[in-house]
């Protein structure tokens, strides 16, 4: 029938989400096995501050999948041990197309009382857990030209937010590390985007308020990182904002810049200070780039063009 939309399905695929046991990832492994992927249910069961140790939630998921005729094994390892998170999938299923890398803790505090094991705890589940499984995945992705890779960041990394300086750092860092994997990744067409979440779960409790948490159910974020996760989709190395069913790119902008330093010149702090304002002004012909090569040859064009400015 003309107009109709075919089923975006798995099949064949075999996907790996990291802390499925409840919150969003639980909706990304029930969403992809009820679309026929293989789904390892990774999680460890720890609380919101990465303490204790827990098999129910991803047993509780391993079971509503086979409930419903979907394939899945459960792995209850921590992300920090990726070598073993990918194993499970090697060893039940063969192979490994589709890595979510969603696990993730809170330890807010404000700066100033931050301790050592905040910042380290929060830094090794959320970047080096997506490190460690990513790593352990790249080489059979690399090999059978096929992946998915999904890094999970925050709107506290990409816009701040109080007491969560480890968080941010940590979350702001996923997407440099999808920056470089996607370059990396292109040519054996394993693709790596970043997801920015927005959900009322229990990391959220009493951040987001409970009467938008109708429009706020984590079963809204996950037909978009299914979406990325599908191998029509060929989006490699951006952002996606989501929340509610709502989904947008985001960029990094960079105002037009002012070349300061004339060939007969030297270059000053005053020189600086009086030009602030033009170089901070986002409003005049502000610009994105999307390669590091990019940016770096459009600020020697305008070096040359103002060295080369005789006027
Ligand atoms: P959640 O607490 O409901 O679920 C996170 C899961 O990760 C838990 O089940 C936990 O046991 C598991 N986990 C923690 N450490 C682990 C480890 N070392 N190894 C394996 N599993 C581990 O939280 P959520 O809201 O579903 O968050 C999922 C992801 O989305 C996180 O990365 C979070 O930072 C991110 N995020 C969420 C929101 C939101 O609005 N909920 C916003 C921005 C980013």
């Amino acid at each position: 029938m003309s107009g109709a939309r075919s089923l975006l399905r798995f099949d064949g695929r075999v996907a790996i989400v990291t802390g499925a046991g409840r919150g969003i990832g639980r909706d990304y492994a029930l969403l992809l096995a009820s679309r026929g992927a293989k789904v390892v249910v990774n999680d460890l069961g720890v609380d919101l501050t990465g303490l204790g140790k827990n098999s129910k939630p991803v047993d509780e998921v391993v079971q509503t999948i086979k409930s419903f005729g979907g394939i899945a094994v459960p792995n209850y390892d921590s992300v920090e041990d990726g070598e073993k998170v990918i194993k499970t999938a090697i060893d039940n299923f063969g192979r490994i197309d589709i890595l979510v890398n969603n696990a993730g803790i809170i330890r807010d505090k404000s700066f100033s009382r931050i301790s050592d094991l905040d910042w380290d705890l929060v830094h090794k589940v959320h970047l080096r857990g997506s490190f460690m499984c990513t790593r352990a995945a790249w080489p059979y992705m690399k090999q059978q030209k096929y992946g998915r890779i999904i890094m999970t960041s925050s709107t506290s990394g990409l816009y701040g937010n109080f007491g969560q300086s480890n968080y941010s750092a940590a979350k702001l860092g996923l997407v440099g590390f999808m920056n470089t994997l996607a370059l990396e990744g292109q040519k054996y067409n394993v693709f790596c985007n970043t997801i920015v979440p927005a959900a009322l779960s229990r990391l959220t409790q009493g951040l987001i308020p409970e009467e938008v948490g109708e429009i706020f159910k984590p079963e809204y974020i996950a037909p978009v990182v299914c979406y990325m996760c599908h191998e029509n989709c060929t989006e490699n190395g951006v952002v996606i904002e989501s929340a509610g069913g709502w989904a947008a790119k985001v960029r990094l902008q960079k105002s037009g810049g002012v070349a300061m330093r004339k060939a007969e010149n030297t270059f000053s702090i005053e020189d600086v200070q009086s030009n602030w304002d033009a170089i901070t002004d986002m409003t005049c012909n502000p610009l994105y780039h999307t390669s590091a090569s990019e940016a770096t040859a459009h600020t020697v064009k305008l070096i040359l063009e103002k060295l080369n400015d005789s006027s």
